[in-house]
């Protein structure tokens, strides 16, 4: 934010103080080349994990950014493809678990249709977590907000 390579998207309402000044907590931040609000969202880990609230879309557990992976609802050997209809946030057993299946030969289906989220939709996401919760959740920046590719 110092650096200002990002913007603050949302903030939350608590505030934090250094010794010169005062700023509120930002809660989601976009980098700039991403901005716009009217854009798409970028494809990302984190992006992806908050669309779907850091839950695991088939057995509906909480987990941090660490215990979360992505599943392919139609998997790649299937010729599912990486994007955002395709993709659910899942925890590692779930997604272990469901392998190489379809949803409907595993009985296993998302717990909300996987969709294209708007960065509103993010916003709003992102002020249901404590400020802490989505900072550690985030260690690697580069890692969990990198694109996913297809
Ligand atoms: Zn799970």
């Amino acid at each position: 934010m110092f650096r200002e390579s990002v913007v603050v998207v949302s903030e939350y309402e608590r505030v934090v103080h250094s010794p010169t000044q005062e700023i509120r907590l930002p809660s989601v931040l976009a980098l700039k080349e991403y901005v716009p609000s009217v854009q798409k969202p970028a494809f990302t880990r984190f992006n992806l994990f908050l669309r779907d609230g850091f839950e695991c879309q088939y057995c509906y557990d909480s987990f941090k950014a660490n215990d979360l992976t992505f599943d392919h609802l139609i998997p790649r050997s299937r010729g599912g493809r990486t994007l955002w209809d395709n993709i659910v946030t899942a925890c590692q057993v779930c997604n272990t678990r469901k392998g190489n299946r379809l949803p409907q030969e595993c009985g296993m289906t998302p717990r909300r249709e996987p969709h294209q989220p708007t960065i509103y939709e993010l916003q709003r996401n992102g002020r249901k977590f404590p400020p802490n919760f989505l900072h550690e959740s985030w260690g690697d920046f580069l890692y969990w907000d990198s694109e996913l590719v297809d």
